[in-house]
């Protein structure tokens, strides 16, 4: 199961680990039922680009940042996979971040 970060209405932060579409549940500091799950880590490519770009990135650096990488990810997947499975399986590193 996945771990999720939340905070709170209150402000707290907390983890737990839940199945994707189970509710949300209750801070264990106060027992708000008000938690907003907080994106900490995003999947796949964008996780380093992010990473390596910095927090405060402006969308420009993710853009130049995006372009930068992707052809290189693609370059491994292919140079491993074949480029009909790279195609067929990861068309969105034919696209540009937008
Ligand atoms: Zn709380």
């Amino acid at each position: 199961m996945p771990l999720y970060d939340y905070r709170c209405a209150n402000g707290h932060t907390f983890e737990a680990r839940h199945g994707f579409n189970d509710p949300a549940p209750a801070c264990p500091e106060c027992g708000e039922a008000h938690v907003q799950r907080v994106i900490t880590s995003a999947p796949g490519v964008m996780q380093g680009i992010n990473a390596s770009a910095g927090k405060n990135a402006s969308k420009a650096d993710l853009q130049s940042k995006w372009a930068e990488e992707t052809p290189k990810l693609r370059e491994k997947l292919v140079n491993k996979l074949g480029e009909d499975t790279v195609n067929k399986y990861a068309p969105t590193l034919n696209t540009k971040y937008d």
